[in-house]
């Protein structure tokens, strides 16, 4: 019987009494017991009438438990659907109800609110607290620890996986074995992950990134994870000199660059950072390597292609790329209406094409033919350029570009120059309606702490830089950008906030 997913990452550990979790409290789970108790799951799930190709939808604390939901889902062939802890019930009824999830895992403090959308959906609904309590794990308490692994394929469907929501509404992407599996021996070569390494992971697990970049590459390389709940500074500067890696979101690298514990001293054992999810600040690179004497390394990837892009282990990590297209992983930057492969240099819309590359989105298939050229290559929907060195850049989505006057405005050259001015921390450039232009550009920045921007100089001092109908038609500045569980600007929200500010 073959499972490509579970014979790789999971079994190979059946009888691994070695840490694979350590937990904030200071204790650990062995991998063997975390494998017992994943099996006794995959009893629970099964008993409840779920089979192979059936949808688990889990909205839960991140815990040991949590993970052993997944484990128990690749052994028992039924889906594995992670949803934002953050998502409310309503949000959470359209996720049960567009991906026919059958089983809602949650905590015992949202069963009440959740119990109805579970009931209207025709899905059974068990609790799994944050400390590992809860009806399910009651029930999987007196089950075998052994299961019979089901029987899958390489193209058959291991996750469905909703997008961020970004620039909409989530999709849901159906993701393969082989769409894991393959991403994961990748990665797991390519940034030399051996079973000696132990993985900071402060990520949620609810996330391509903090699923199955981290844990993926974890379980494939037999190393151990510092699992934390959540991020917090202090948590990770305590656990840091046990730790070999880390892999963040920006925010992590800022937060710790602004607590001076945060040390060269403190980091000179780690061998890897990594970065993703949104794009990291030059800045922050450098002021990093500054600090630690460590260059991140920066990596780009989403949700239904999993990773795509990565700065090299051993060349040059260059600041404000995501370097080179990983290995197996087919890079154009294209035009976009067109799908015509453009010249380096040439700024163009991202496509991919490889076994990274998801299956579609669930039941949508109007949108997931859009999503495709002919000959297979994915429109991420992102926009960037090549460099002469063969370095990736992004320079924002094709939905935040700006059309003003009829010119293509790419928000990222004005952020960069406007992060540069005085005073200022950091910005995100907008397009909203203008009467004679169509759109109009809006700069919104934040002030470095203390600091009061002077808007007349900063527009001044960008005027020299820029042409005139890229610049500014207003400024404003704001306490801080709103941002995502994963760090990710939301500009949909200023759009929102500052849409008539040119009206
Ligand atoms: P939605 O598709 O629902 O609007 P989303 O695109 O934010 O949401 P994810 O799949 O979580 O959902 O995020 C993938 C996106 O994150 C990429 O398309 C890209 O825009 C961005 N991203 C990821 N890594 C980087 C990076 N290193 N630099 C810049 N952007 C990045
Ligand atoms: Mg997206």
């Amino acid at each position: 019987m073959a499972n490509p997913l579970y014979d790789a990452l999971f079994a190979p550990h059946a009888d691994n009494t070695g840490p694979f979790l350590y937990l904030k409290d200071g204790g650990h789970v062995t991998y063997e017991a975390f494998l017992r108790k994943a099996a006794q799951y995959a009893h629970v799930i099964t008993d409840t009438g779920l089979a192979a190709g059936d949808r688990l939808a889990v909205q839960v604390a991140k815990s040991p438990e949590a993970l052993a939901v997944y484990a128990a889902c690749v052994r028992s062939g039924v889906i594995f659907l992670p949803l934002n802890t953050a998502y409310t019930p309503a949000e959470i009824d359209y996720f049960v109800g567009n991906s026919g999830a059958r089983l809602l895992l949650c905590d015992a403090v949202s069963a009440d609110a959740l119990a109805p959308v579970a009931a209207q959906n025709e899905a059974a609904l068990m609790t799994l607290n944050a400390d590992g309590s809860g009806s399910f794990s009651d029930a999987a308490r007196d089950k075998p620890a052994d299961f019979e692994t089901a029987e899958r394929a390489g193209d058959d469907l291991a996750a469905f996986l909703y997008t961020s929501g970004t620039t909409g509404r989530s999709k849901g992407a159906m993701l393969t074995q082989d769409n894991l599996l393959s991403n994961a021996r990748t990665l797991v070569d390519y940034w030399r992950f051996s079973s000696d390494d132990v993985l900071l992971h402060a990520l949620p697990i609810f996330h391509t990134h903090g699923l199955f970049v981290a844990m993926n590459v974890s379980l494939l390389a037999g190393c151990s994870v510092i699992f934390l709940p959540a991020f917090n500074t202090d948590d990770l500067i305590a656990n840091m000199p046990k730790a070999t890696t880390m892999m963040g979101v920006p925010t992590f690298y800022t937060r710790l660059l602004d607590d001076q514990r945060f040390t060269g001293a403190l980091t000179g054992h780690m061998r890897l950072f990594v970065s993703g999810s949104a794009p990291l600040l030059a800045e922050t690179h450098v002021s990093f390597e500054q600090r630690t004497g460590h260059r991140i390394l920066e990596r780009y990837g989403m949700t239904e292609t999993n990773m795509n892009t990565s700065n090299p282990y051993d060349g040059e990590r260059r600041a404000g790329t995501v370097g080179f297209p990983l290995p197996g992983v087919e890079l154009r930057v294209a035009e976009p209406s067109s799908g015509e492969r453009l010249a380096d240099g040439e700024i163009g819309v991202i496509e991919v094409r490889g076994p990274n590359v998801f299956k579609g989105y669930w039941q949508m298939p109007e949108k997931t033919k859009e999503e495709f050229r002919d000959d297979g290559f994915f429109i991420t929907g992102d926009l960037g350029r090549i460099d002469a060195d063969g370095y990736v850049h992004i320079v924002g989505r094709q939905k935040d570009l700006i059309i003003s006057g009829g010119y293509n405005i790419y928000p990222k050259e004005i952020e960069l120059l406007l992060d540069e001015q005085d005073g200022v921390l950091e910005s995100a450039v907008i397009g909203v309606l203008h009467p004679d232009f169509g759109e109009g550009v809006v700069g919104v920045i934040v002030a470095e702490p203390g600091r009061e921007p002077d808007a007349d100089a900063v527009m001044a001092a960008i005027g020299g830089q820029i042409a005139r109908f890229k610049q500014p038609k207003k400024l404003v500045v704001v306490d801080e950008l709103p941002r995502n569980t994963m760090g990710k600007v939301q500009k949909n929200v200023l759009r929102d906030r500052f849409g008539d500010l040119l009206a």
